[in-house]
């Protein structure tokens, strides 16, 4: 049963909208790989300019919020609940249009 597909891994939530900032759209793309490894890595657009980034998450468990900050517009690109970001990288949007 190890590559059982129905398992349930403690993944980190994608975002956890804050008052203090406007809401994340709905439609916000997000991503998430490896969610049951060591480093999962979160594919998503940033909620203010639409610029692609790929965050490095450690930790298997969603134990706090963090605020991913965008290197391109530098406002605060999405939440994320997990236990460590490990980087932030600008690429190119999985969904540009
Ligand atoms: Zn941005």
């Amino acid at each position: 049963m190890i590559d059982s597909q129905e398992q349930k891994p403690s993944y980190p939530k994608p975002y956890k909208p804050k008052t203090q900032e406007p809401r994340p759209q709905s439609c916000q793309h997000i991503k998430i790989l490896d969610c049951n490894r060591p480093i999962s890595r979160v594919f998503f657009e940033c909620y203010h300019c639409r610029q692609g980034l790929l965050t490095e998450c450690k930790g298997e468990s969603a134990v706090q919020e963090f605020k991913v900050t965008c290197p391109t517009c530098g406002k605060t690109a999405i939440y994320l609940m997990t236990s460590e970001i490990v980087s932030t990288t600008a690429i190119p949007s999985p969904w540009d249009r």
